[in-house]
């Protein structure tokens, strides 16, 4: 029940030991095909250019920014959280001139601070995160779009953290690109990087593939002009993916069965389902913890679903009373990072574990840690509280 990663669905875990094929072995691309088809869905989008990225989350975000940024590019990074500065790191390396914009941990940005950012800095690339775990905060992204498009900025997010739990309109709110990750609201291992790209963030990454250029030897005089990364140049990958199938890396099959298993277990609930019964455990949540007389951290308006920020009671010692609930209860609640170290736990409803039952257990557990280490709490008050907000649902 921490911030990620969470218990995969079983079905997930299941998927992951079905038997290998080789690369193209129809059965493969059959597979990837239909992977691409289910994360159309997930990310509610007609792009073509849907796929994964093998390796962690982290390895999307890198494909796409070093795929998306030329040397020298001006790229806008708003920050409110950890994450925001991995994003700033990752263009850093990609040799962009990185500018960033920075809000207090607990807050997102109002649209028109983006704006007047937008406007002193004319980047090529405006990159935010979504839903930042270390904060808990969801940025809405609903008019970013449109503000990209009016001053012809290319608008990617990183929605690792609240993808699948969080509303998310990939071609409604006009996102050039998009990255997740399967250990947070998807519910599967971390390993793979769901992405996906509009027609003009492809046209741009195809002009800077050597494939397209006819190119494949080294030495070439304009190889600057080419992504700077063979694993993560997303026009060699495009290939792959597409109907030519051009060779790149091997597809790290087993997950890619963890990756389309994720996106089956979305599509067979249906997706609009699957975000209201985060939203509805998340609330819970909250009023459990509440419940407990708890305060929690940052603008509860805009708190992401799948997971939220409990302030520690004064005397509590925040690590023991974690470990106690791993050891004694079974059940893992997250740490925290920064400003926010030693301050908050961070307690997560996602995927698999966004039910009645684990937001129960953990907030029965929670009461008898707290209990334990001093801390006067009422009796009952977080499950009773939980409880009532699911039967309100
Ligand atoms: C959890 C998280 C990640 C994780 O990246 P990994 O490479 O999978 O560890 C990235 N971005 C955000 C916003 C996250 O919340």
């Amino acid at each position: 029940m921490g911030p990620g990663p969470i218990s995969a669905y079983p079905s997930v875990l299941r998927a992951m030991s079905a038997p290998l094929v080789g690369q193209y072995d129809p059965y493969m691309t059959a597979v990837m095909n239909e992977t691409q088809e289910l994360y159309r869905s997930v990310w509610a989008t007609r792009n073509e250019a849907t796929l994964l990225i093998d390796g962690t989350s982290r390895a999307g975000i890198e494909a796409a920014i070093v795929s998306l940024v030329r040397p020298g590019d001006r790229v806008l990074v708003p920050i409110f959280g950890r994450f925001g500065h991995l994003l700033a790191e990752i263009a850093e390396r990609a040799h962009a001139a990185v500018h960033t914009i920075e809000t207090d941990w607990g807050q997102v940005f109002p649209v028109s601070a983006i704006e007047e950012a937008i406007l002193r800095v004319k980047p090529a690339l405006l990159a935010i995160v979504q839903g930042d775990t270390s904060t808990t905060m969801n940025q809405p992204l609903d008019e970013i779009g449109a503000l990209c498009a009016k001053y012809g900025v290319l608008f990617y997010t990183d929605a690792t953290a609240s993808l699948g739990g969080n509303a998310f309109e990939a071609d409604a709110w006009g996102v050039d690109a998009a990255t997740a990750g399967l250990q947070k609201c998807l519910g599967g291992p971390s390993g793979s990087s769901p992405i996906t790209l509009s027609d003009r963030a492809v046209k741009l990454v195809r002009s800077r593939s050597r494939i397209e250029a006819g190119i494949r030897e080294p030495g070439d005089k304009n190889s600057a002009h080419f992504v700077r990364s063979n694993y993560f140049d997303l026009g060699m990958i495009l290939e792959y993916w597409g109907p030519r199938r051009l060779n790149h890396h091997t597809e790290a099959t087993s997950m890619l069965y963890a990756a389309r298993e994720c996106a089956r277990v979305i599509a067979l609930e249906g997706r609009d389902a699957v975000i209201e019964r985060h939203r509805i455990a998340g609330a819970a949540m909250l009023a459990g913890v509440r419940g407990l007389g708890l305060r929690v951290f940052g603008d509860m308006a805009h708190k992401m679903s799948n997971v939220v920020a409990v302030e520690i009671p004064d005397g509590v010692p925040g690590d023991a009373a974690r470990a106690a609930m791993l050891n004694d209860f079974g059940i893992e609640i997250g740490t925290s990072f920064g400003p926010l170290h030693g301050r908050v736990w961070r307690i997560g409803t996602m995927g698999f574990n966004a039910r009645l039952d684990t937001v129960l257990t953990t907030l029965v557990a929670l009461e008898s840690v707290l209990r334990r280490f001093g801390a006067s709490v009422p009796v009952g008050g977080g499950a009773d509280a939980a409880a009532d907000e699911f039967r309100r649902a």
